[in-house]
């Protein structure tokens, strides 16, 4: 049987390591202030963002929530994003997706790249990614760092290990293949115009799913002891939270998985409170 990383117990470590950097800067004199922008009033948008100002203050990080109705204009967005971001006293912005399209349009990119970079603790501006993927310094996707702690937890070394990253998007897939890329494993990513997806995630070590389809990664698709992370997070018709993995049947094979709910999801909010920490400290210089 698989060991289950435990994404909460793990993501606690990081919080309580936030907590006290928060509690140093303050002693300081200095407050560490993120701002979350929501469009819209899609009812799981606005639970992540409660759960992103619940994590902020017992951390000590002070939040700011600002709203835009779905029947927004478009230069109300940009120019809300303008502001906050030339703010002195906003350490991170960030923008809650999915911003509904009658306002953003195909316009998602141009919108993401007014947040000041250095400010852009979900690390999706183009000048965050483009540093990614030169494996130069930058503010990292958050669910990223949440997989690679997690993986690391359980393989600190990933020198000659073969990944298989199952998605693309610009969020998950894309900045998870790069981070892993950067930290020397072989990684094959596979995403819904994959021929065969079997016969990739067969060879793998560690297999990392972010695609949003429950089920999609079945026990004859994994090598025995292989290492499996579950990113997805897929509301079932009676209501039950599940992954993209048939969990009780890759359990069996796998040597370690995340489950869903308690796996990557809480860690991704504490890298979050890392990233706005780390977003003030190098905009302060300390
Ligand atoms: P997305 O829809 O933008 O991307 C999904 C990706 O999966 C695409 O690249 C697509 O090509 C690929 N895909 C879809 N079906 C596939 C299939 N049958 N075979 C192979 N590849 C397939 O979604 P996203 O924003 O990347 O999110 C993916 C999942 O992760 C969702 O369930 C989302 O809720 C979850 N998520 C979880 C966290 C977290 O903190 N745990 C954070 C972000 C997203």
């Amino acid at each position: 049987m698989a060991q289950i990383i435990d994404g909460k117990a793990l993501a606690g470590v990081v919080r309580a390591n936030v907590a006290a950097e928060v509690a140093q800067i303050k002693a300081q004199g200095g407050c560490v202030r993120f701002a979350a922008v929501l469009v819209g009033e899609d009812p799981a948008s606005q639970i992540y963002v409660r759960n992103k100002q619940r994590a902020c203050e017992k951390v000590g990080i002070e939040f700011e929530l600002h709203t835009l109705p779905a029947t927004c204009q478009y230069q109300d967005l940009v120019n809300l994003i303008r502001r906050l971001s030339a703010d002195k006293k906003i350490n991170g912005v960030l923008l809650q997706l999915p911003v509904p399209l009658n306002v953003i349009g195909n316009h998602l990119t141009e919108v993401l790249n007014l947040i000041d970079p250095q400010k852009d603790v979900d690390g999706l501006t183009v000048a965050n990614l483009g540093k990614l993927a030169s494996g130069d310094d930058c503010l990292i996707p958050c669910t990223a760092q949440g997989v690679l702690y997690a993986i690391n937890s359980v393989c600190p070394n990933l020198m000659g290990k073969n990944v298989v990253m199952i998605g693309r998007s610009r969020i998950v897939g894309r900045p998870t293949s790069l981070l892993l890329t950067n930290q020397n494993a072989t990684v094959t990513v596979c995403h819904s115009r994959t021929r065969n997806l079997a016969e990739h995630t067969r060879k793998a070590d560690i297999i990392v799913v972010a695609a949003g389809c429950p089920n999609l990664v079945t026990a004859d698709m994994v090598k025995p002891d292989a290492i499996v992370i579950d990113v997805g997070i897929n509301r079932l018709a009676d209501g039950k939270l599940v992954g993209d993995v048939d969990f009780a049947n890759v359990e069996k094979v796998a040597s370690a998985i995340t489950p869903v709910p308690g796996g990557i999801g809480p860690l991704t909010i504490a890298f979050l409170l890392n990233n706005i920490v780390v977003a003030y400290r190098r905009q302060h210089g300390c």
